[in-house]
């Protein structure tokens, strides 16, 4: 059997990163790979897919199918991740073939699994909601008497944009769930609960380590969700207490440490109002180990992307400088509307603001879907940034139309 021909590599002596999934984020890991003279290979879900479109080298396969994934990684350097799901057992079998893989299996479990990284926080003393995973209904029963109504059921497994959490005030509300906990799945090792946490708002902190230990966070950002779908990203976080920032970042450094992650994590946080004394506090909500939708904002804002410190730490190179480059970096997601043709909005977008940056993913549009994001960067007023990016993504969506 002749093989399949590989990515084609750059002559110098540059390595080739194999992304497995071709969503948008491997597609804007493109621009800072093409900057460093680095390949891109692509294992893609389907020929349109994000980042096949702009790859040259994107087979499509099953990422879940291990003689797949095995014949992708034979034409690159180094394996890492577009999302989060590709099965434990057939990250081992490559590391085992002598693959490096980053993040590797054992850290990437706390991304996949919320039980897992519940657990190992707490261990850490690192705070969190308070939590149990329930086998029972009487389980389920008693935490809810314990803490108080309402709380909230998870699904360990396979969860995005708030699919998977539900406000529940009694057992009966996850009975469907509690009939799956102990097979096979999601649901295997229990429902995760957690206290309703009131939080003042919502915080994420990215951070980027690499196999030699070198880690650096950006600055601590504040998420906006609309419908559990993160719709706005604010950096740096306005008005954030300077000591909560501190200690916001010096835990993230000391997870991605203690879990030995490679690459960069994204710890998304809730601001809390500390019950005894008063003072900002926070709470981690939840780990994701790939560049993250709440890192977007420093392709235009940061002086290294998330993409490109992803490269570099998978790739074991020295870290970026993850400093913002200016006062304020506003995102907003741009999510499936109206217009089913998007590129006819971009005459007025960018005659009405010339400093708007567009990213859009190569998708179709379909209603909810995240298309693509908008930046905008400044010094001074950060309510006008908000305007001016909100302004773009509803008429990108079709809300607006002048
Ligand atoms: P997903 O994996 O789907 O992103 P998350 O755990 O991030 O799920 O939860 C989605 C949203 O649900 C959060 O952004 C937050 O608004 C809300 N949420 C999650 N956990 C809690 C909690 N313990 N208390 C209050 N709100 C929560």
């Amino acid at each position: 059997m002749t093989q399949a021909p590989g990515p084609r590599r750059a002559e110098g002596g540059f390595p080739v990163v194999g992304i497995i999934g071709g969503g948008q984020l491997a597609r804007m890991s493109q621009p800072p790979a093409i900057n460093l003279s680095i390949t891109l290979s692509v294992l893609a879900e389907s020929e349109t897919a994000s980042a096949a479109l702009v790859t040259p080298h994107a087979p499509v396969g099953d990422h879940t199918d291990l003689e797949v994934v095995r014949a992708f990684a034979r034409h690159v350097d180094v394996i890492t991740f577009d999302h989060e799901h590709v099965p434990p057992q057939v990250i081992s079998a490559l590391i085992d073939d002598g693959v490096p893989v980053h993040p590797g299996p054992e850290a990437l479990l706390h991304a996949q699994d919320k039980i897992v990284m519940r657990r190992r926080l707490t261990e850490l003393g690192i705070p969190c909601p308070r939590w149990t995973a329930a086998q029972t209904a009487a389980d389920v029963a008693a935490f809810g008497e314990e803490i108080g109504w309402p709380v909230i059921a998870k699904t360990p497994r396979g969860g995005y944009d708030g699919k998977g959490v539900r406000r529940i005030s009694s057992p009966e509300e996850v009975t469907d769930w509690l009939e799956l906990v102990g097979q096979d799945g999601p649901m295997r090792e229990g429902v995760l609960l957690e206290e309703a946490v009131d939080f003042v708002r919502e915080l994420a902190v990215m951070v980027g380590r690499s196999p030699s230990g070198q880690a650096a966070t950006w600055p601590v950002v504040e998420t906006v969700q609309t419908n559990s779908i993160c719709t706005e990203v604010i950096a740096p976080a306005p008005g954030l207490d300077d000591d909560l920032a501190t200690r916001i970042g010096e835990a993230a450094l000391r997870i991605a440490g203690e879990l030995g992650v490679t690459g960069v994590m994204a710890v998304e946080l809730f601001e809390v109002r500390d019950g005894e004394t008063g003072g900002a506090a926070y709470l981690v909500n939840e780990l994701a180990m790939r560049p993250h939708n709440s890192g977007h904002w420093t392709i235009d804002g940061a002086v290294t992307s998330q993409f490109e410190q992803h490269l570099r730490a998978v790739l074991d190179l020295p870290l970026g400088d993850p400093s913002a480059r200016q006062e304020w970096t506003v995102m907003a997601n741009v999510l499936g509307g109206e217009h089913p043709d998007l590129y006819p909005t971009y005459r007025h977008l960018m005659a009405r603001d010339p400093g708007l940056k567009i990213h859009l993913y190569g998708k179709g549009v379909r209603p909810g879907r995240k298309l693509g994001h908008v930046t905008v960067t400044g010094d001074g007023d950060l309510e006008a940034l908000r305007e001016r990016a909100r302004h773009a993504a509803d008429y990108l969506q079709g809300v607006i139309d002048e």
